[in-house]
């Protein structure tokens, strides 16, 4: 990580494009509940966005345009699901007549958003830090009335722009809410002369839930297993040529406790020395091993996750940890 300039998100970016998009851990997402019904309110959501982006690590999410079409769509719930930090800002949609006196709305679809959020932080018990602007006309009622989201409040959105990066200060070290899918690498003694490496896959609930059910696959070059004539009974057939898959899931580890990784994480024994091939020189030889890429999936709550690494990189995490 010597690159002068980068960042951790730029180098967690260039990774994930090295790694052909694959994600090699959860996204950091703040969801954005902003008006999208006049282009200010477009634009204001924008440059939140772009604060989010900019002062913190996260990603914001802001569903442009999504909200008015199809309310909250499946999209939305999952990203209300993953974030780890909600920004909220009511701006006022007309009057409504009471009993015996008017009150100003918000929109509907934010209302939504804020009670989903509520239901996070009060049911599901989940950490979820709230940022609340509240247009000054706005009045009080529904679930709001039960959260204590001290709004601040505004009458021109550039107080919205001024106000926001104090709040977002406290923001900067925001930790992720989901699941993270962790590959690395052990020594594990000398076989026949040849050093011996181990494979760990596991799994790690940073969340506040039970995770009762999972399931993984791992992908191991065929190479990288020539040292034995094992047979793996959880082997599942393989349409990629050189390579070999294995499938888990819970069942024999059990559920997945909240803030706990796997008990038993999946473990693989791989020799790079007898993956060389023969007709390759030494140099060459393990400049092709070097280069293998071992990987494994994860599938959890209906989410995938995915990651991929090279021998290479596996054996500079392994240096790199002693
Ligand atoms: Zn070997």
């Amino acid at each position: 990580m010597a690159e002068s300039g980068a960042t951790s998100r730029e180098w967690s970016r260039r990774w994930e494009l090295a790694a052909g998009g694959l994600r090699t851990e959860m996204p950091k997402t703040i969801f954005i509940s902003c008006g999208q019904y006049t282009d200010a309110e477009k634009q204001l959501g924008k440059q939140i966005s772009e604060m989010v982006r900019t002062l913190t690590d996260c990603e914001p999410f802001f569903a442009e345009e999504v909200q008015d079409l199809n309310g909250l769509d499946a999209n939305i719930l999952s990203a209300l699901h993953e974030c780890v930090g909600f920004i909220t800002v009511m701006h006022p949609r007309g009057e409504i007549r009471r009993s015996n006196d008017f009150i100003v709305r918000a929109s509907v679809w934010i209302e939504q958003e804020i009670a989903i959020a509520t239901y996070i932080q009060q049911v599901e018990k989940r950490t979820l830090p709230i940022i609340a602007f509240k247009h000054k006309s706005v009045g009080r009622e529904g679930i709001r009335d039960l959260l204590h989201l001290n709004p601040f409040e505004f009458t021109d959105e550039t107080e919205i722009l001024t106000e926001l990066p104090k709040r977002l200060a406290a923001w900067r070290t925001l930790k992720p809410s989901g699941v993270e899918l962790q590959l690395t690498s052990k020594t594990a003694g000398r076989q026949q002369e040849h050093d011996i490496r181990r494979l760990e896959i596991t799994l790690v609930n940073a969340s506040n839930r039970v995770i009762e059910k999972y399931e993984f696959e791992a992908r191991l070059p065929s190479a990288l297993l020539k040292h034995w004539s094992t047979n793996y009974p959880t082997e599942v057939r393989c349409n990629v040529p050189g390579l070999r898959c294995f499938r888990f899931d819970q069942n024999g580890r059990g559920a997945l406790r909240p803030h706990d990784g796997l008990r038993y994480p999946i473990t693989f024994e791989y020799c790079t020395v007898c993956a060389v091939p023969e007709h390759e020189s030494r140099l060459v030889g393990n400049a092709l091993v070097s280069e293998m890429v071992l990987g494994a999936t994860a599938w959890v709550e209906g989410n995938e996750y995915v990651v991929e690494k090279t021998i290479k990189q596996l054996a500079i995490e392994r240096e790199g940890n002693r």
